[in-house]
């Protein structure tokens, strides 16, 4: 009997998770999430599925964070309609998450299609819309923690507490052998919390396996262990001298990554006189349906973390374009929380637009910035970037703070998966970038692993599993190796033209300017058809 695990997204990149298990008998999904990032990488959520949609028996959901869920309305409007299982936490997020992506891919598709007519290019179609999402949450089943669940023929599966955001799950699946033979145990990661956290419990999972498919997000970085209240000590730091500077503070963040849990410790610190009281906006129709959930489901009803989020008079929710708009009005101290973390899309961009050219204001990133998204571009220290097409300088103060983004760092990857053991196949490492592959897989070569059996999975590759080591089989990738987690040309025209820019303003006068434009001009009709690419 033979199984195969597939590689479909999350891999050689931190986004697009989705991971295709087959056996003589069936085939599920592992998660199936949006691509993020370079725009080589999103477009592969505009291609059809490197599989046929109706074939699938079932989707196995370890949580609602738009690249492990994003492409689930794509697979339902493309003619899977078996059950998509998932912790009732999980399909709570997802009831908002996904309609409001699908909003999300209705207006940018627009507004895309407004310019594509003046081109006289055909319209697009979005990937799939509001109604496709609300649509596929028909699939989801609510699924208990810690209970076998029968999923398809030969398989069943168990969801483990992850600790990484609500509902979060690692999910273990059993394929059935043929008689007498102990069925074969494969566990998938998740995203793994970094455990130690007063609003979430520690991540868990089951001992003894066949093989670990494992995130990498942080596998290099190492991290102290921060209690929380040096967790709010280092939060108000960052609070205080954005006041300093004269505000506003802009933090883009996750509709559900740990904004809520930013939020409670904004509003304790400004209530403790430890930072100065000024109103927080919550500028996200989603994070403020997402502050529903955490509201009713947080916690013990008697003692939610997060009962601040109803209580404190701190706390504005801004849920018109109206009222969004207007924020642009208010004078004096005041905090801005609006979405997406990767400031990519979302309200934030507006923001972003109005605030990163005043050196009074502070923008701080929460969360992990992928390759290719504005926030990482803003990290690294960019002088002048686009946001929807306009050229802004930045002169605003550009914080990061990554103690909010809910994952595990090298360490606490390499404990989680030691407490697995013992794992007598491979143990495959995916959603990482290449640096953070690399770490994790040198950790876990320290600790004794096998080096042939700690395997960094390439997009699209097809591994037969057996007890032990997995053999590869021949796939055909749908992008070159390497390219999911690499700056395309898209980005390489911005910083160009950017540099061009630059140049041109910083010239002596108006005959250097010409000269310079004629020198390249020249250099462009010498090479018609674009240079040959270096190998
Ligand atoms: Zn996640």
């Amino acid at each position: 009997m033979t199984t195969t695990l597939q590689f479909l997204g999350a891999a050689g990149c931190v986004t697009g998770s989705c991971y295709l298990l087959s056996t003589p008998e069936a085939k599920v999904l592992i998660d199936c999430g949006l691509f993020q990032g370079p725009k080589t990488l999103k477009a592969l959520n505009y291609e059809p599925f490197p599989f046929k949609p109706d074939s699938i028996d079932a989707v196995l959901l370890t949580h609602a964070h738009i690249d492990h869920s994003g492409l689930i309305p794509k697979l339902s409007k493309a003619g899977f309609d078996r059950e998509i299982f998932a912790t009732s936490d999980t399909v709570r997020l997802c009831g908002v998450l996904l309609p409001d992506a699908g909003a999300i891919q209705e207006m940018e598709v627009e507004a895309l299609n407004k310019r594509r007519r003046r081109l006289g290019e055909e319209d697009l179609e979005p990937i799939f819309t509001i109604d496709d999402a609300r649509e596929s949450l028909r699939l989801m089943r609510p699924t208990p923690l810690g209970e076998w669940r029968a999923v398809a023929p030969g398989l069943r599966a168990r969801w483990w507490h992850a600790g990484h955001i609500l509902g979060a799950a690692s999910i273990e699946v059993e394929v059935a052998q043929e008689a007498g033979q102990s069925p074969l145990r494969v566990l998938f990661s998740g995203d793994v919390g970094p455990g130690g956290r007063d609003v979430t419990e520690d991540p868990e999972g089951p001992t003894g396996l066949d093989h670990l498919v494992l995130e990498s997000t942080y596998g290099a970085a190492e991290r102290a262990m921060l209690t929380p209240e040096d967790r709010r000590a280092q939060l108000a730091k960052i609070v205080l001298a954005a006041h300093a500077a004269g505000g506003p503070l802009l933090i883009p963040a996750f509709a559900v990554e740990r904004t809520q849990e930013l939020i409670v410790d904004l509003i304790d610190l400004m209530e403790q006189n430890q930072a100065p009281p000024g109103t927080i906006f919550l500028d996200s129709p989603l994070a403020i349906k997402a502050c529903d959930v955490f509201l009713r489901h947080g916690g013990p009803a008697n003692d939610n973390p997060y009962a601040v989020l109803r209580e404190s008079r701190l706390l504005q929710f801004t849920e018109s374009a109206n009222e969004s708009r207007h924020l642009e009005r208010i004078r004096g101290w005041h905090v801005i929380i609006a979405a997406s973390g990767m400031c990519d899309a979302g309200r934030v961009r507006h923001h972003l637009k109005r605030l990163l050219w005043r050196p009074e204001a502070t923008v701080l990133l929460v969360g992990f910035q992928p390759v290719g998204t504005l926030g990482r571009l803003l990290i690294e220290g960019r002088k002048t970037v686009s946001i929807q097409g306009d050229k802004v300088q930045v002169r605003a103060d550009i914080q990061y703070l990554d103690i909010y983004s809910g994952h595990a760092d090298g360490p606490g990857l390499t404990a989680w998966a030691q407490a697995r053991g013992p794992i007598i196949g491979n143990v495959f490492l995916t959603h990482g970038e290449p640096e953070n592959l690399k770490g994790l897989r040198n950790r876990l070569l320290d600790l004794g692993h096998d080096k042939d059996r700690v395997v960094i999975a390439d997009l699209d590759a097809i591994y037969k599993l057996r007890g032990e080591a997995a053999e590869t089989q021949v796939s055909t990738p749908r992008l070159a190796a390497g390219m999911p987690s690499r700056l395309d040309w898209h980005n390489s025209r911005a910083s160009f033209l950017s540099a061009l820019e630059h140049q041109l303003r910083d010239a002596k006068d108006d005959q250097a300017r010409e000269a310079l434009l004629n020198t390249l001009t020249a250099l462009l009709a010498r090479t018609p058809g674009g240079m040959p690419a270096e190998s």
